[in-house]
């Protein structure tokens, strides 16, 4: 709390249950453990997306500022990496139980900068929360092998060590859920860490440093800067850094895919998505029917596992105007407002481009059962909404399928097999997530084994792995070789090194040099 208010100056209440601010706040960097001002010319807006009205400004940080927040991480990289894994856990101990303390704090911070609900937002910090409660299982997970007497006197076994300076490279939709995916699992292994939060959502990842810090992680061990094209370069290049963690558009993530690797870091890119829906006629329709709306709908479709893709199999297409009946009964509204539903989407630049995808396809033949482009929010009229929309009669070739639309907006397709559809679904070059709704065992067992996606639901719309398992999305939404979180994160956050050790008995000692190969 002390840190919003400090955050955010000054609020003045505009009317019931909404605040704007009489002076804009400035989003601090955090450098060796404190909360600068940066010294940098270039600032940027952050809006409330309900109300387009400015509440902060974040810094582009300068290069004096980016270099000192990664000579603090490699500085406290040697002391951290070789702090005792009992000592960091229990950081991580205290970590998650100040995060559940300040939730609802989080939740509002996010609502103000990124627009979701505010139940939503709870949602947005308690599956990050998950990932730091794993993280206090770090005794476990970083456990070694070993294999004794591969020969005679002779053991082989492994270390799981960290790598030194990790980063990540965070997107607007989950200000706390994706940075609490890269850094406490980095940390905990013994990294130090460099976080870019997306710049159009800076404040609750620095609440989340703060909290941290009164988890007792030391100094240096996270620091945070902001920016664009140009602290997102100097991660890429900065040769101190090992490793980044990106998750965020196409656009952004194959180029840092690129540029990371080819500066010999190991680049983690979770990317965009285009998630089907499958709906098979033996499908409970009233479960089916809700789960599709608040898959599709949820979060104003600002979610990289939101099913905005319904494809409808054989009799299942006579259920479309039920399901526009139940979208239609979604309240569309500010975040903070009681009985909100759908918030505003980012910016209204987002909004302008869900429009113009919707109006691509009208203008490609496909019908608006359910249009949100002109919906009107009382006392919120300047606010970047747009309300459920559901478009048929859509085909594999057009625009508004093709393209991720990011938006409260679910194209709806028709198959007449389950062969057509996973036929669809397979030549659809994302592979984050889907769905399949039916009573069929063998049915759902053959989707899951033919379709290639990396996370199915069945019966579950969106089916986001806990972190005991991995985020797992494929194909063009995922570059790189390990996951996020679960095991194969702490894969990815560890170097492995690997000890051959030898302790012969004095009588065993040998005679003479061995030249050849041991068999
Ligand atoms: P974005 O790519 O615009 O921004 C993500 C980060 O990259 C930000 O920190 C931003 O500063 C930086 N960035 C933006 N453009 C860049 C560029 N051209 N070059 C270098 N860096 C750049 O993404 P966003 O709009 O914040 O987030 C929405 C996207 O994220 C959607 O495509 C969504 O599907 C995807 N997403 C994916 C997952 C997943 O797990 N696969 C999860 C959440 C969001």
């Amino acid at each position: 709390a002390t840190l919003m208010r400090s955050l955010v100056k000054k609020r003045v209440p505009l009317q019931k249950g909404h605040m704007c601010y009489s002076s804009v706040s400035t989003a601090k960097l955090f450098i060796d453990g404190k909360f600068v001002e940066s010294k940098s010319p270039e600032w940027l807006d952050i809006h409330n997306p309900a109300t387009n009205e400015v509440i902060g400004r974040v810094p582009k940080a300068t290069h004096e500022e980016m270099l000192a927040a990664v000579d603090s991480c490699s500085r406290a990289y040697h002391t951290w990496s070789e702090t005792s894994i009992l000592a960091r856990q229990q950081i991580f101990l205290r970590y998650q139980q100040l995060i559940k303390d300040n939730i609802k704090e989080l939740a509002k911070l996010i609502t103000l900068e990124q627009g979701k609900t505010l139940a939503d937002a709870e949602g947005d910090v308690f599956r990050g929360l998950q990932v730091v409660e794993h993280t206090c299982s770090i005794t476990s997970l970083m456990l070694g092998e070993t294999l004794p007497s591969i020969t005679k006197d002779m053991d082989t076994y492994t270390y799981r060590l960290p790598i030194g300076v990790c980063a990540g490279i965070a997107p607007f939709n989950f200000p706390a859920m994706i940075p609490l995916w890269m850094f406490p699992m980095g940390m905990v292994c013994g990294n130090t860490y460099l976080l870019k939060p997306s710049e159009r959502v800076p404040g609750c990842a620095m609440m989340l440093a703060k909290l941290l810090q009164d988890a007792g992680a030391p100094d240096g061990t996270l620091n945070i800067i902001h920016g664009q094209h140009d602290a997102v370069n100097f991660i890429c290049d900065h040769p101190a850094i090992k490793a980044i963690s990106f998750v965020g558009s196409n656009q952004a993530g194959e180029y840092i895919y690129e540029r990371g690797s080819k500066n010999g870091k190991r680049v983690q890119s979770n990317m965009g998505a285009k998630n089907h829906g499958v709906v098979m006629p033996d499908a409970n329709k009233e479960n089916t029917l809700n789960q599709l709306v608040g898959a599709a709908f949820g979060a104003a479709g600002q979610r990289c596992m939101a099913l905005s893709t319904a494809i409808l199999v054989g009799e299942a297409r006579n259920w479309l105007p039920e399901l526009v009946e139940r979208a239609k009964g979604l309240r569309v509204n500010a975040g903070d407002q009681p009985g909100a539903d759908v918030g505003p989407l980012i910016s209204p630049q987002a909004k302008e481009r869900v429009n113009s995808l919707i109006q691509s396809g009208v203008d490609e033949g496909a019908k608006v059962l359910l249009d949100g482009r002109n919906v009107k929010v009382k006392g919120y009229e300047n606010g970047n909404f747009v309300g459920p929309t559901i478009v048929s009669n859509v085909t594999p070739d057009m625009k508004c399928y093709k393209e991720e639309i990011f938006g409260p907006v679910l194209v709806v397709l028709e198959a007449d097999s389950l062969d057509d559809a996973i036929r669809i679904v397979n030549k659809n070059p994302y592979g984050n997530g889907t769905a399949i709704f039916t009573t069929n065992g063998a049915a759902a067992r053959k989707y899951t084994h033919q379709v290639d996606v990396g996370q199915i639901g069945v019966n579950v719309p969106i089916p986001v792995p806990l972190p005991m398992f991995s985020f797992t999305g494929s194909r063009a939404s995922f570059r790189g070789d390990t996951n996020f979180y679960g095991k194969q994160g702490i894969q990815f956050y560890t170097q492995i090194k690997t000890v051959t050790a030898q302790w012969k008995a004095e009588d065993a000692t040998l005679k003479s040099p061995a030249v050849t190969m041991p068999t």
